[in-house]
């Protein structure tokens, strides 16, 4: 392929690159032989780019003499430069021969001269020439002859001539330039074609979607990855005002995002800077198919045109959306709100996502058999009011199945669908259309309500769709869940508290500090409401809390509470216990005062004789013996009486083995009463009696027994109806002063007493006798 000249603004075509030397060469031969006109063409630095027909006396005469030579070449060169004007030059020849010279001018460039030449106008002035080949001594004859050749023409006919032949040139030439400048033009075409096409797909398939208007808001171009993103083509949006409308069929929001760019146009309008930023908003746009998308639009203007440029967020849009929606609805469950309220509010946040759905929560009842309202905030309430309380079954509209099956169930057309057979009149009166339900499912598997998204028209759920609902479904369980829970908890809790307020146990709660923080009645009863004081005074039983709070060991603690009656015994359990603020104590506390009693009186009765309640024989043993050891290591008297009633068996006899108790029991009591609280005594068995008196010395001691012994025979033991009868005793009494060194004993020292007892019954009874 022939390549095309380059143009440059500096550097303009050169002939031969117009025309084809060679056809031209031949052109100007075949001229020559026509006319025998000698002729070439000059390159516009003087170089000979063709010629044709150089006659003799030129080549053979004058280009062969130095001198005429030399004005041969001054003559070209005058005529050349004369031949820069756009005219025909004449000369003629100092060699005396006319030469001709046209320059080619194509578009005000000269690009070469047209010669012709070596020619007279008429016929040779012999004379003239003779008289030259004489000057520069060349063969007369010859060269007469030579100039004979040169052709006569006149000067207005060689004129036309050269005029022709330079129009020819000059057409052949602008031919090809023209020829050339469609072969640029072309490429170029080509080019910008291909350019075109580029720049045709970058738009289209630029991320962003891409569309603009002129002046009059018609609608000039839509890219690919607009339609792709909003469903719409050039076809359905002629004018911005179609795009508004389609894009937000609620007059509201439509009126305020127009307002909204309007001002700032009008405001960039207004100041001085020329558009150079562009507005941003981000809405929620309806796509052909009616679903939604969230949209970044960013608006600019570029020579009178309206550019808008859209990037879909939806996806991160509805995630932060979800976000929110599950933000907003934790705080209120956390804050314990109703539970009708907390779906309430989910309900507008997902209606808040696409105006044109309507939600609703239908909760299972306890039975698992009814669904019952719990909110649809835009379904009308004749809606709700029969839909409340349905029985749940396969055919039950989408809600009543899906409860049933515990599955989504998809209705597209409500007047269509089998399941809506009962209620399509219903539905028809609330307008409404499709029905997708999803089971609300608990943690534990159970099926808990159902959600719904409502629609005005048939409608088919895409991904983004079950995506919504199933989201919405899950945060309803956790609301409806954690509802259950707390009502369980609450339940619990009551029952918990029940069981502590009415255990016969006390119950105290301590925290992590030992401080109080519950206290069951009984507890309260025993310390904090009748006898604050009491809690506090138990310095053992606190220390004890405190170990079991520092080491999580369980202690047991009893202690002595005083009470209106007296006092009882209590016996605490102390466990650690997880609180919400760290570790605590839990105390419970059983009230023992009665097993202690009873110990008590056992312990009482072990130590004591059953008729007369004093010291029996063998608790006496254990008392004398410690005595014993007291008075021995202090060297203190001690003394020891012994007396035996006399003739007891007489009484018995006569009275009755019952008074003789009486009298036993009497005789013990006036004893009792005489003896000073030091002294000990003791029953010994039978009628027989004991005391063992501490620091005491003999006289003493027998002075004591003689006070005895007047007090028992003193003392009347009335059987009723005025009959009285008393009794005397005889003592025997011992005394050991320990300064002797001599080992002793209790049983020495009664065997002492009982042998001076002894004596003092041979020696009449009713006496005492002093060891
Ligand atoms: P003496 O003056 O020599 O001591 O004469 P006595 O009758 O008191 O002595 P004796 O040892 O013969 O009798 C003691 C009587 O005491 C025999 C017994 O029936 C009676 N006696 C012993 N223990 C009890 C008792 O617990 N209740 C009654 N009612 N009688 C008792
Ligand atoms: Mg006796
Ligand atoms: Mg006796």
């Amino acid at each position: 392929m022939k390549k095309i000249p380059a143009i440059s603004s500096s550097d303009y075509y050169r002939i031969e690159e117009l025309i084809d030397i060679t056809s031209i060469t031949e052109i100007l031969e075949s001229y020559y032989q026509a006319t025998g006109i000698p002729n070439g063409l000059v390159g516009p630095e003087g170089e000979l780019l063709t010629q044709a027909g150089w006659i003799d006396a030129c080549t053979h005469f004058h280009r062969g003499n130095d001198e005429t030579n030399r004005r041969c070449v001054e003559s070209n060169c005058e005529l050349l430069e004369q031949a820069q004007s756009n005219k025909v030059s004449v000369s003629l020849c100092k060699n005396g021969l006319y030469d001709y010279a046209t320059p080619i001018i194509i578009e005000g460039h000269h690009l070469a001269t047209l010669f012709m030449g070596q020619l007279l106008h008429e016929p040779a002035d012999l004379k003239y020439f003779e008289q030259q080949a004489e000057t520069f001594s060349y063969d007369k004859r010859a060269y007469i002859d030579a100039i004979k050749q040169a052709s006569v023409i006149p000067k207005d006919l060689i004129e036309k001539q050269l005029d022709h032949m330079v129009q020819v040139t000059t057409v052949l030439a602008e031919n090809a330039l023209s020829v050339i400048r469609e072969q640029h033009l072309q490429q170029a075409l080509k080019h910008s074609k291909k350019q075109r096409f580029e720049m045709k797909e970058l738009l289209d398939n630029s991320p962003a979607g891409i569309s603009w208007c002129d002046d009059a808001g018609n609608v000039e171009y839509i890219n690919h990855t607009f339609t792709r993103m909003l469903g719409y083509t050039l076809k359905d949006l002629p004018n911005v005002n179609i795009w508004y409308e389609k894009a937000y069929p609620d007059p509201d929001v439509r009126s305020k995002i127009i307002a909204h760019r309007k001002n700032w146009v009008e405001k960039q309008a207004n100041s001085d800077s020329i558009f150079t930023q562009s507005y941003t908003d981000e809405s929620t746009l309806r796509c052909k198919d009616g679903t939604t998308r969230r949209i970044v639009s960013q608006i600019s203007y570029i020579n009178n045109k309206q550019l808008y440029y859209c990037t879909d967020v939806t996806e991160k849009w509805r995630s932060e959306q979800r976000n929110l929606t599950r933000n907003r609805m934790m705080e209120r469950v956390a804050k314990e709100d109703k539970l009708n309220s907390i779906l309430h509010q989910l309900i507008t946040d997902i209606e808040a996502d696409d105006p044109a759905i309507r939600c609703s929560v239908l909760l299972l009842d306890t039975e698992g058999k009814h669904l019952l309202n719990c909110a649809a905030p835009r379904l009308p309430d004749f809606y709700n009011a029969a839909i409340n309380g349905v029985e749940i079954g396969e055919g039950v509209g989408s809600c009543g199945t899906a409860a049933y099956l515990g599955k989504r169930v998809i209705v597209d057309d409500i007047t269509t669908h089998p399941y809506w057979e009962p209620y399509r009149e219903l539905a028809a009166s609330a307008g409404l259309r499709s029905c997708w339900s999803e089971p609300i499912i608990s943690s534990t598997n159970k099926v808990l309500g159902t959600f719904a998204i409502y629609h005005e028209t048939p409608s088919t759920p895409g991904a983004d769709d079950i995506e919504q609902i199933c989201f919405a479904a899950n945060l309803a369980s956790i609301a409806i869940e954690n509802l259950k829970n707390r009502e369980e908890l609450i339940r619990s809790e009551q029952a918990y508290r029940s069981l502590a307020e009415n255990a016969p146990d006390t119950i105290a709660r301590y925290d992590r500090e030992g401080q109080l923080i519950y206290t069951n009645p009984n507890f309260a009863a025993l310390f904090t409401n009748s006898h604050p004081e009491n809690e506090n005074r138990h310095e053992h039983y606190h220390s004890v809390i405190n170990r079991v709070i520092s080491t999580g060991i369980p202690q047991q603690v009893e202690i002595q509470v005083p009470t209106a009656s007296g006092h009882c015994y209590l016996m605490f359990n102390i466990v650690s216990e997880e609180n919400e603020d760290g570790t605590g104590a839990l105390a419970i506390g059983r009230d023992i005062t009665m097993h202690r009693e009873m110990e008590q009186k056992l312990e009482k009765q072990a130590r004591s004789d059953f008729l007369t309640q004093l010291i029996n024989r063998r608790h006496f043993f254990e008392l004398a013996n410690r005595e014993m050891m007291v008075a021995s290591r202090y060297h203190n008297p001690l003394s020891l009486i012994m007396f035996d009633l006399d003739h007891f068996k007489q009484v018995n006899d006569t009275y009755g083995h019952g008074i003789g108790d009486l009298v036993l029991q009497k005789v013990a009591d006036v004893s009792q009463a005489t003896v000073r609280a030091t002294d000990i005594l003791a029953r010994l068995g039978g009628e027989e009696f004991v005391v063992l008196m501490v620091q005491t010395n003999h006289n003493e001691a027998c002075q004591s027994a003689e006070r005895l012994r007047q007090a028992i025979n003193g003392a009347a033991i009335s059987l009723g109806s005025n009959e009285e009868i008393s009794v005397t005793a005889s003592f025997g009494v011992t005394t050991i002063q320990f300064d002797t060194g001599s080992s002793h004993s209790i049983n020495h020292m009664i065997s002492d007493a009982d042998n001076a007892m002894y004596r003092a019954k041979q020696e009449g009874r009713n006496r005492v006798v002093c060891s």
